[in-house]
């Protein structure tokens, strides 16, 4: 069926194409051209972020993370189980042993209060995700992280563009990864950023994206022949994307002012709802400033989600639920973790619900999409 009201749609600036006909005149359209820069240095300058390094994506980002941080069979790197796989695939290749931490109740977010039972004489990172673009407890954590000596990696793919205390998403850590994936706030289709926060990272953080290869310094003029010099990968993003992903940058604070009117819409006009008990909408701790990333409903138990999707889905309403926990996952039990429990991780995961949220989604629609949430509670 044909939904008249999707849950996601990819966001449109209008001059991707003009930009995407400058590269193709331009004669180059692999990576690392004037476009790629073009994105970097405005991601550097507006999050003053020490390097920026555009991916083919943030699982991309993420792996280049545990390469740089030499992840290797033995180690040992907390993340929530609430989360996307890459954020443990990443570390899952390199041979390390995951360490699945619940989450708090409030945010989603890694709860910072379980993560240093966790640590032992083999963790080498934490890998903290922004969920929903609300930061984690960062200054708690890095602390953690400092007193231990240990690696701190930021999922930031939903937290683009969003502050904790008065930095960007990204910037409190060693290292950061961004998406720029076609449902995430800024986009070109699949891609994403890698933020070097630690100056140890900088020159290998070229290399490994260039194939193992020196050849940045080649570029440089620094080298009269590149060579193959250490592990790496393919993990530049095509100028095409760089293009296309410039005409979305430029726009950053436009789209975000876009997303914070559909997020204040929903989240006002549901509130009858949160009198009569019926769900829960998101928190915003008062350190986080969000990027309005999503716009979930927390409702009372896994029955009445069902029983809303299809409602929604009758009246032509795309609503999805995610994630279905990575400790409880087919891959998690192959790989021999024991199920242990994780209760806030699972409650959650059976209730939360997304409702459609784009940038473009009308005033009109939302109105419709919060009828029907209503007409379901009726
Ligand atoms: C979207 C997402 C990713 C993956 O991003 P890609 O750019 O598609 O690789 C990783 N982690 C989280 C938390 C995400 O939401």
């Amino acid at each position: 069926m044909e939904y008249c009201i999707p849950f996601n749609r990819p966001n449109i600036q209008g001059t991707e194409l003009e930009f995407i006909t400058d590269v193709i005149r331009g004669g180059h359209i692999c990576g690392d051209g004037d476009y790629t820069k073009k994105c970097e240095l405005l991601l550097e300058k507006h999050f003053s972020a020490k390097q920026v390094l555009l991916t083919p994506s943030c699982t991309a980002a993420l792996e280049i993370a545990a390469l740089l941080c030499d992840i290797k069979e033995g180690d040992e790197v907390i993340l929530p189980s609430y989360t996307f796989v890459s954020t443990a695939n990443a570390f899952a290749l390199r041979g390390a042993q995951l360490r699945f931490v619940d989450i708090r109740s409030d945010t989603m977010n890694l709860d910072e209060n379980l993560i240093e039972e966790a640590i032992n004489e083999n963790t080498k990172a934490i890998v903290p995700v922004h969920y929903a673009g609300l930061a984690c407890e960062m200054d708690f954590i890095a602390e953690i992280a400092r007193k231990h000596g240990i690696y701190l990696i930021e999922d930031a793919a939903q937290g683009v563009n969003a502050k904790y205390k008065n930095s960007y998403l990204g910037t409190l850590s060693d290292i950061g990864a961004y998406s720029f994936h076609e449902t995430k706030n800024f986009v070109c289709g699949e891609g994403g950023a890698l933020i070097i926060n630690s100056s140890e990272f900088k020159e290998r953080a070229e290399i490994i994206r260039e194939k193992g290869t020196n050849r940045s310094k080649f570029l440089r003029g620094q080298v009269d022949k590149y060579t193959w010099v250490d592990l790496g990968s393919s993990y530049l993003l095509s100028e095409i994307q760089a293009a296309f992903l410039y005409a979305q940058l430029m726009n950053m604070e436009k789209i975000t002012a876009q997303r914070k009117a559909i997020f204040d819409q929903y989240y006002d006009e549901l509130q009858p709802l949160v009198t009569k008990g019926e769900l829960r909408l998101p928190y915003i701790p008062e350190e986080c400033i969000t990027n309005y990333h999503m716009f979930y409903i927390l409702l009372a138990d896994h029955q009445i989600r069902s029983a809303l999707i299809k409602h929604l889905k009758g009246k032509g309403i795309q609503a999805e639920f995610h994630y279905v926990p990575l400790h409880n996952s087919p891959m998690a039990k192959r790989m021999g973790y024991s199920c242990g429990t994780l209760p806030v991780t699972e409650d959650v995961s059976k209730r939360l619900l997304r409702l459609p949220f784009y940038n473009g989604l009308s005033e009109v629609d939302i109105r419709a999409v919060i009828k029907e949430v209503f007409a379901f509670f009726q």
